[in-house]
């Protein structure tokens, strides 16, 4: 078998979002899987919905996920250019050759083109009623007819004769599916103007770029009737047409943006773990076939098979998006966690060395699920100084039991020489002992004077990261009014 090559082919149409990462996803991983090639092409032939700046935005975001492809825009390959708006030429002489061979006819109701031509996603077929063809009857008219009126002068688009009968065609995820011509319809393939339709771009370009694998959303599904016919047509065997399921909100309808169809940019400002991304992408719709939920990159290129893609549509759910980040922040080295979370660290953030930053990182790391946790979790090394005294205040309130313990672990922290999370912990609880205290009763009044919080990470990481002096300082100032 020849090998494995599938593209992304997204339309710089606006932001990247998550279903359409997603798709890419799904595509990389499969390349990945077989050794093969992964190919981004640019579908930019639509002229009114393009936007300034969107290419180079989605291409970011798949270097951000970490998504680097074969062949693409900036990246040549053997089958470029990857921008659909500098394969025109092409694409007119693969329709002019269909035209000769009798596929398609010469049509000349130029306003009905639009009908004709399903933009990407747009299910709606070609309008039954109007009968086979276009309304104008152009089916039906001699090709050495449609010949001299159009060298005459009159504007024709080219429209493909769609067979009578049922089309079928097999997906990998879902087996055969099948349409009825009529209701596929006619359908433009070139413009009077001589543009191609997106249709005939992506068959023209599919057959072109060798692409053996089409993975992409279920949107597309009632285009690919007339796909597979173009690929018969244009005498090129089929590529195995794979549809992911549809990714949904909650509310069980399309994602909205609050929810996820936002731009990936956004993930990425979040400080979400771009391989906690595509882990979690790649599991709407797909399992690795055990309960393993959690994977890594490598992981997921040895797992990733259609086989085991499911057809029943799929729920985004943001929760569990956190907390696929967080399980892969967990197996993060702290010199790996500390510079992913640098860019994130808030303007207030006190300075710190490279030690300082990982000693905090380190007493923290269990509350970070996405790299910007980082500012309220490293809260306690500068705590508003009105809040720490009314903290003292409470602890010395609070009784005189508080007050003996906070003295006792004092005067054993500032005996303590290595100022470690694990020494410090064994001497607090060895302390603890010498009071006849422990747990809450033990840590309560510590925590307090320390952070001004009533709860927060282990008290020893958080003990060495604000390091000794400053750790005595505040415990002095809970005690000296
Ligand atoms: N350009 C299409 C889109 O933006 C993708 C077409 C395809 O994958 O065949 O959804």
């Amino acid at each position: 078998m020849t090998s494995v090559r599938t593209r992304f082919a997204p339309s710089p149409t606006g932001d990247l979002h998550l279903g359409n990462l997603r798709v890419a996803v799904f595509n990389y991983l499969f390349a990945r899987h077989h050794g093969g090639a992964f190919v981004v092409r640019v579908e930019d032939t639509d002229w009114v919905r393009n936007r300034e700046g969107s290419l180079e935005g989605i291409l970011d975001d798949l270097r951000w996920a970490g998504l680097e492809w074969d062949e693409g825009p900036d990246r040549p390959g053997p089958f470029g250019p990857y921008r659909q708006s500098e394969r025109g030429e092409l694409h007119r002489a693969a329709a002019l050759r269909l035209l000769a061979e009798g596929y398609v006819y010469r049509c000349f109701c130029v306003e009905e083109e639009r009908e004709g031509e399903d933009l990407p996603g747009d299910g709606s077929p070609f309008d039954p009623a109007a009968g086979p063809g276009c309304p104008g009857g152009c089916r039906g008219l001699p090709p050495e007819e449609g010949a001299r009126r159009a060298e005459a002068g009159a504007p024709a688009a080219l429209r493909f004769r769609v067979p009578d009968g049922v089309v079928r065609f097999d997906d990998e995820i879902r087996g055969e599916i099948s349409f009825h011509g009529n209701d596929v319809g006619d359908f433009v393939i070139l413009r009077s103007d001589g543009r191609s339709t997106y249709n005939f771009a992506v068959v023209v370009d599919d057959v072109a770029m060798e692409i053996t694998h089409v993975i992409r959303g279920a949107g597309h599904l009632s285009n690919t009737p007339k796909h597979a016919l173009l690929f018969d047509a244009l005498g090129s065997p089929r590529p195995r047409f794979a549809h992911l399921p549809m990714v949904l909100g909650a509310d069980r309808r399309k994602l909205s943006k609050r929810e996820g169809a936002a731009g990936v940019g956004k993930l990425q400002a979040q400080g979400y773990h771009p391989d906690a991304v595509v882990n979690y992408l790649s599991l709407l719709g797909w399992s690795p076939g055990d309960d393993r939920e959690i994977l890594s990159r490598k992981e997921l290129i040895q797992e990733m098979t259609l086989e085991r893609v499911g057809a029943s549509d799929t729920v985004f759910d943001p929760d569990k998006l956190r907390w696929v980040s967080e399980q892969h922040i967990q197996r993060m080295t702290v010199t790996e966690l500390a510079e992913a979370v640098t860019p994130h660290l808030p303007p207030e953030a006190p300075a710190m060395t490279r030690e300082e930053l990982e000693r905090a990182v380190e007493a923290v790391r269990t509350r970070i699920a996405v790299f910007s946790d980082i500012g309220p979790a490293l809260r306690f090394l500068h705590p508003d100084p009105q809040a720490l005294a009314a903290a003292g205040e409470e602890v010395r309130r609070e009784g005189a039991e508080g007050v003996r313990i906070l003295q006792g672990v004092m005067e054993t922290l500032s005996a303590l020489e290595e100022w470690e999370a694990g020494p410090i912990n064994a001497a607090i609880r060895s302390c603890g002992k010498t009071l006849g205290a422990r747990g809450p009763a033990l840590f309560h009044p510590l925590r307090l004077a320390l952070t001004a919080e009533a709860s927060g990470p282990e008290l020893a990481g958080i003990l060495a990261a604000v390091g000794k002096e400053e750790a005595l300082r505040r415990f002095r100032l809970a005690l000296d009014h």
